[in-house]
């Protein structure tokens, strides 16, 4: 039976009245297991049988297996993903509806589950920034985005108060926060609790909404979320942000059979998602839209510079079309994002620097040409053509960085590496047997 602290099973009683013992019910059932398909690669080796109702890519599963164990899983082609996060893919259904190009920013994105959701939104001349500002957390930020692949995704790590200029169309700020809605599954949230833990994160969430709101453009949108039941965090924080900023709130029509409890006070509303109505534990969603830029903002505008070109030979030599992307050379990797992204993604370094394209192509090495994990993970089309498939024994070989892959000789060069379909890196043949280029920082460990 699950133990929590004595002053939020009282103020749970106060918020939900009635419905309090179902919610307390909820929480002492195992929490539900689930994974979002990576919308172009999904693949996995589960039922899926047990769709998630507001995600077309979310399904259940029976109970949780050893994803480490599981080859697409590293290969990126599913994503575990708690179900009420998935609302999210929903949201941006009904809100973003057609295709002008846009910057879509994650402003607190590791380790990457909503980025995913929104990468998967992403239209032709889109870009994203996955930001984060732990550097820790922004390693494992890198690691999803590059298995998953996704193209004309950048990563930064700045804090709140440098986005200070208009640029970006759609934020999603999904705040730090008490963490009330992982209770169920994380016991680590229910020994950290406190009143003044929701006090604090209160604060800390006004604080990082008021600055990073600077970087939102006049129509643009704010989609708040956290996984906290707490009033302050959630419906009197989209309160006080209509309150005290150039932004109003927005009412979305879910279907009503999906469980979702609508929350209103004055003229704002939000989305709660309760254990005890929906299958998954709590989160918290509302959407804003900026109706103003700040007043020392008006009027400025800069000339954008595009700090990309053309792919050099040596690198043009990866892609079957190279002309279909601009690249820029960071330190010795080659970053690029596709050409109808181009000018979204030099609008965003002109703000934003130091951020870096997921996407790196490779390094040239003397006459060599090494290409980079991200090539194999994402769909692009490249001109290597030998693949080698691997049976899940072998395979798991592989993801801990054997060089025992193959013992037929197969001819010496570059080769993907694929389980079932799905691509989980390189290795490279050469006279003296195979040398595997697994990135060493994601090996299997624990098998
Ligand atoms: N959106 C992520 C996902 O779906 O995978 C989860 C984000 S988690 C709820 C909140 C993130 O905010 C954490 O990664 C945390 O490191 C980051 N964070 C902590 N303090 C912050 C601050 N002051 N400003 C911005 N982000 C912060």
């Amino acid at each position: 039976m699950i133990h929590l602290p004595e002053l939020f099973i009282q103020r749970m009683h106060d918020q939900l009245g009635v419905e309090a013992p179902d919610f307390f019910t909820a929480l002492d059932q195992p929490p539900p297991v689930s994974i979002r398909l990576h919308h172009s690669k999904g693949r996995c080796p589960f039922p899926l049988n047990m769709p998630v109702p507001w995600s077309k890519l979310g399904y259940y599963l029976e109970d949780r297996p050893s994803f480490h164990l599981d080859p697409h899983w590293h290969g990126g082609a599913y994503y575990v993903q708690e179900a009420t996060s998935m609302i999210l893919d929903a949201m941006l259904s009904t809100l973003v509806t057609d295709k002008q190009p846009r910057i879509w920013v994650d402003l607190c994105a590791a380790p990457g589950g909503k980025s995913g959701i929104l990468a998967s939104h992403l239209g032709p001349g889109d870009i994203l920034l996955a930001n984060e500002v732990v550097s820790g957390r922004r390693s494992v930020l890198r690691e999803n985005l590059t298995k998953a692949g996704y193209m004309n995704t950048f990563i930064s790590g700045y804090p709140s108060h440098v986005f200070d200029a208009p640029f970006a169309d759609i934020m999603l700020i999904d705040a730090p926060c008490a963490g009330e809605g992982m209770m169920r599954k994380d016991p680590e949230a229910i020994r950290q609790w406190s009143p003044s833990l929701v006090q604090s994160c209160c604060g800390m969430q006004r604080q990082i909404v008021s600055e990073a709101i600077r970087a939102l453009k006049e129509g643009g949108l704010l989609i708040y979320s956290t996984c906290s039941y707490s009033e302050e965090e959630n419906l009197s924080n989209i309160l006080h942000f209509t309150n005290t900023l150039p932004l109003q709130s927005i009412a979305v029509n879910f279907p009503e059979d999906w469980g979702l409890t609508t929350l209103e006070k004055q003229s704002v509303s939000g989305y709660q998602l309760f254990p005890h109505k929906v299958r998954g534990e709590g989160l918290f969603i509302a959407v804003l839209q900026k109706t103003a830029v700040e007043s020392d903002n008006r009027g400025k505008s800069k000339k954008i510079i595009s700090p990309f070109a053309s792919a050099d030979q040596m690198i043009g030599s990866i892609f079957k079309s190279s002309n279909h992307f601009q690249f820029r050379k960071n330190n010795v990797v080659f970053q690029f994002v596709t050409a109808e992204a181009e000018p979204k993604a030099s609008e965003l370094l002109m703000h934003l620097p130091a951020a870096e394209a997921i996407a790196e192509a490779g390094e040239c090495k003397g006459k060599d040409v090494i290409p980079s994990h991200f090539v194999a993970m994402s769909d692009i089309p490249i001109t290597h053509e030998g693949i080698l498939d691997l049976d899940l024994d072998t395979a798991l070989d592989y993801l801990q960085r054997s060089t025992n892959l193959s013992p037929a000789l197969e001819a010496p060069g570059w080769y993907l590496i694929r389980y079932h379909q799905t691509i989980l890196g390189w290795a490279k043949r050469t006279q003296q047997g195979w040398k595997n280029h697994y990135p060493m920082a994601w090996r299997l460990r624990n098998r």
